[in-house]
């Protein structure tokens, strides 16, 4: 998938129009390219005949399509898509053509791919190191509320994570461990001069009083931009440099997050977070709920609600090295069930991390 995309990008950088719309032929799935306002698209279907996806039930309003171990959701104009009912915030939203559904090819190649097919950047290698970054500290309290001082409550869910790894022979590194404040950059700077790690970083959120629920970033991939930008820039970052090796590790942990505390899910969404832009190693930034929430609030005070997103922390970060570190798989397509797939050889044998 990579390659084609690639290729068929390389097509397009000599079009131009509002919508023109391209055929590429690889393998069994002639790929349809559509450039709508700067954007290359591929259609849904395109993507489903590649996947040996055929239409079945799922979300509600939305059209779902699938295997037997996965299901995915999209509608038009929406940026919301679903695989197995965890939701993603794409880079851009689904559009509509002469009633084709399209979706866009960097969400295919950043998104959808390395979700659906275990394909990670060889980048990220072997992970013997997990950096726990406790959010804010010190004077910087974060979110405050009658319930909960963000600080506190991301340091506890950090210590409990700490203590799990390293039962499950996993070193951890924490970027804190005690009531101090560190700058963004020193944060960023623990995870870039340790080898083989990844980069968690636990946070509580704040808003309205009504707002609730688990939410999970990583970085807008290259070329795209988010709506927790500080610009609309669009540069490629260091930490693009693991676009597929974060969306796999967000995924690992957030779903097992909503499953285990059966929080509402606001989504594995795209950001250019400062932790995130600089670091050199696969990274994401966690939110375990509202403090602000009154009901939230509360439980995110308590010890056993912490317990629960450590453990889905744990278990997320415990799945994605186990995936990453097996070995590749001798037969390809296991998850497409057919279709050659170019540049193979990259993909490791391991579930796709959506339990
Ligand atoms: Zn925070």
């Amino acid at each position: 998938m990579r390659l084609i995309l690639q290729y068929v990008m390389l097509m397009l950088t000599l079009t131009l129009g509002a919508a023109t719309a391209f055929h590429a032929q690889a393998d069994d799935t002639d790929w349809q390219v559509w450039k709508v306002g700067g954007v290359e698209y591929v259609e849904v279907e395109d993507a489903c005949k590649f996947y040996k996806y055929l239409p079945k039930q799922g979300r509600p309003g939305f059209k779902s399509y699938g295997s037997a171990q996965h299901t995915i959701s999209v509608k038009a104009n929406k940026q919301d898509f679903y695989v197995n009912n965890y939701r993603y915030i794409l880079s851009y939203p689904i559009k509509e053509h002469n009633g084709k559904l399209l979706i866009s090819a960097v969400d295919m190649k950043k998104l959808v791919d390395p979700v659906l097919r275990p394909t990670y950047n060889k980048q990220a290698g072997v992970i013997t190191t997990v950096v726990i970054d406790a959010g804010h500290g010190g004077h910087d309290a974060g979110a405050v509320s009658p319930w909960a001082r963000e600080k506190d409550c991301n340091l506890a869910v950090a210590r409990k994570v700490r203590d799990k790894l390293k039962k499950a022979g996993i070193s951890v590194v924490m970027t804190r461990d005690s009531d101090v404040f560190l700058t963004l950059g020193e944060r960023v700077a623990i995870a870039n001069k340790t080898p083989n790690c990844v980069f968690v970083s636990i946070h509580h959120n704040s808003g309205r009083r009504a707002a609730k629920g688990i939410e999970t970033f990583t970085l807008a991939p290259h070329g795209t931009t988010s709506p927790f930008a500080r610009t609309r820039r669009r540069e490629s970052l260091a930490g693009n440099n693991q676009d597929s090796a974060n969306i796999a590790l967000a995924t690992a942990i957030h779903s097992r997050a909503i499953r285990n505390t059966g929080a509402i899910d606001r989504g594995i969404q795209r950001a250019r977070f400062s932790v995130l832009c600089t670091i050199t190693r696969p990274a994401v930034l966690f939110e375990g709920g509202f403090v602000s929430s009154p009901e939230e609030g509360k439980l995110i005070s308590t010890n056993a609600y912490r317990e629960k997103l450590a453990d889905s922390i744990t278990q997320g970060i415990l799945s994605y090295i186990a995936t990453v570190q097996a070995k590749p798989l001798k037969q390809r397509n296991t998850h497409t069930g057919g279709g050659t797939i170019h540049g193979g050889g990259n993909r490791y044998r391991g579930s796709t991390r959506l339990r």
